[in-house]
């Protein structure tokens, strides 16, 4: 059956990575995207209050090229393109700098138009990302480190605001089900399947307010696609279209997009997967069905 509207995608996980300078080629991307349906991109920007320019980096995975400013104080570029792009974009806080008090800046971000919050759990050098610890990058306890997480996951759940939060189900299933435990309504994605599918579909039939996302994850998609679609149906309410792009890089969500059409999965799961289970995370409404006229009572507004 071919489709008579047009799809809606809303993409739950980008990275800013650009500034000011590359203002003519993200306009030109986005251009592209809303062309190819997609109405909403989710963009974690990041704020680095005191660490240098080669400190930052020892919290930036390998390669993810930065075209923005080399501090990565990226929230003043990201608010301004949202608003040239007609609030095309939904700015999230990505939290993984900020440490000692990171309540008053968030606090302070929100009001200036952040809708959501990233973080990374980085509790010691074991990570999947081969990045460094946070306590080890600020010389702060574990324990220390736990609080301040904490507080961000309240702050969220106390104001409604979606978290994704990059976590390894396999690694530390336990520290995920205290979170989940502590914050019963927070809506928080753990993206690219919680790093092991096994270990976070535990958490998927357990706790209802969970969602994942595909990003990162094409590769992996395209060599085994079987499994991993029938992994979207039978959690076709928890999985979110997410590509890890960064806001300059248009294509790379194009890719995804295709590459989740060529699953061939049933319709109605497609639709949850790039427009309801988004929506559903990022509290944002549901989208209005087309108003269908019926030809044979024209209207005359
Ligand atoms: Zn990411």
């Amino acid at each position: 059956m071919t489709r008579v509207t047009r799809q809606e995608i809303i993409d739950v996980h980008c990275h800013c990575f650009t500034g000011a300078g590359q203002t003519e080629s993200v306009t030109h991307g986005l251009a592209r995207l809303r062309e190819a349906g997609v109405s909403q991109l989710a963009v974690m920007g990041l704020v680095n209050p005191d660490l240098d320019a080669q400190q930052v980096w020892q919290l930036i995975p390998e390669g993810f090229e930065n075209l923005g400013g080399p501090l990565f104080n990226e929230a003043d570029d990201l608010l301004e393109f949202n608003r040239q792009s007609g609030g095309m974009l939904f700015p999230m806080l990505d939290t993984r700098m900020l440490h000692g008090q990171p309540q008053q800046s968030i606090e302070q971000l929100f009001r200036r138009g952040f809708r959501g919050i990233k973080g990374l759990y980085l509790p010691d050098d074991a990570n999947d990302l081969n990045i460094s610890s946070i306590p080890a990058t600020f010389g702060i306890s574990l324990k220390q480190y736990l609080k301040q997480e904490w507080a961000i996951f309240a702050f969220a759940e106390a104001n409604g605001l979606p978290v994704l939060y990059h976590m390894d189900a396999s690694r530390y299933g336990d520290m995920m089900r205290a979170i989940l435990n502590d914050f019963p309504h927070l809506r928080i994605n753990f993206p690219h399947f919680g790093i092991g599918r096994k270990a976070i579909s535990q958490i998927l039939d357990r706790y209802p307010n969970v969602f994942t996302d595909i990003a990162y994850m094409l590769p992996h998609i395209q060599n085994n696609p079987v499994s991993y679609a029938d992994f979207i149906c039978h959690y076709s309410t928890r999985v979110c279209f997410g590509t890890d792009a960064l806001l300059y890089q248009a294509d790379i969500i194009l890719d995804y997009i295709k590459l989740m059409r060529s699953l061939k999965l049933p319709h109605a799961v497609e639709d949850r997967l790039f427009a309801e289970n988004p929506r559903h995370f990022l509290g944002l409404s549901p989208k209005r069905p087309e108003q269908k006229i019926d030809p044979a009572y024209p209207v005359n507004i």
